[in-house]
């Protein structure tokens, strides 16, 4: 039994191949945190040619992808995954940030849509419960995003993170309003700069202290707006 699922739909499927097989992303599904499906969409196109996008009305550059199709497609993943949460990929969505990963990490189940070309048929946005960009430039398709949100979110589940501490004291993180604290390893002395020597002290109330000191600081100086 999986704690989460994660469905994607894309026409370019093996573009999350080797994101989603390395590191921590693929130990999270070995251990069944979570199950993540990568779907193309044209296994639910409706004519013989597999068609999933056409030229739009009113002419123009590029292709769009089809509503009926992924109606389709949505209408038999939410059959199969209960309780999902239906996010589109779009340069028009609202902004994505720690906190909604914080959210999505509470579900049960995500379904996220990259879109391709010149985007969806305009009518989707009646089938999915959110439209969401990961900042303001335009992508060539909804296939990196959707990596952001599945890493950003996989990130945060129960027994992903080998240390249970750090996701809470990471930046943006719910736990703390500040910026990630200056982190440090060997060696001691590069180029003329040391570690500081707190870090080395083996006081750990000491070190609790600089490095809130510390993030407070980074945050002041680098993101005036969050503190
Ligand atoms: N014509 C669309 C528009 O003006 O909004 C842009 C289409 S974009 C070239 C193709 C697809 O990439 C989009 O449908 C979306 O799925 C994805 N995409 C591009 N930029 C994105 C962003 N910043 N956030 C989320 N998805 C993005």
């Amino acid at each position: 039994m999986f704690n989460m699922k994660i469905n994607i739909i894309t026409i370019f499927p093996a573009m999350f191949e080797s994101v989603f097989a390395q590191s921590i992303l693929k130990r999270a599904q070995e251990s069944a945190s979570v199950e993540i499906k990568v779907h193309n969409l044209r296994d639910w196109a409706l004519d013989k040619h597999k068609m999933v996008d056409d030229r739009p009305f009113g002419g123009g550059p590029g292709m769009v992808l089809k509503v009926d199709v992924l109606c389709h497609a949505i209408t038999d993943l939410k059959e199969k995954n209960k309780n999902s949460k239906v996010i589109l990929l779009s340069p028009q969505g609202e902004k994505y940030s720690q906190q909604k990963a914080e959210q999505f990490s509470k579900k049960e189940s995500l379904i996220l849509i990259a879109g391709h070309y010149e985007g969806f048929d305009e009518r989707i946005r009646d089938y999915v419960d959110l439209e969401l960009s990961i900042g303001d430039y335009v992508l060539t398709g909804g296939e990196i995003p959707a990596m952001v949100i599945a890493d950003s979110v996989i990130r945060l589940l129960p027994g992903v993170l080998g240390d249970e501490n750090s996701a809470p004291t990471d930046s943006f993180s719910a736990g703390s309003s500040l910026l990630g604290h200056p982190q440090y390893t060997r060696p001691e002395e590069f180029d003329g700069k040391k570690v500081p020597a707190v870090l080395k002290s083996g006081d750990h109330g000491e070190i609790k202290k600089w490095r809130e000191q510390k993030a407070r600081k980074k945050t002041q100086e680098k993101r005036p707006d969050l503190s």
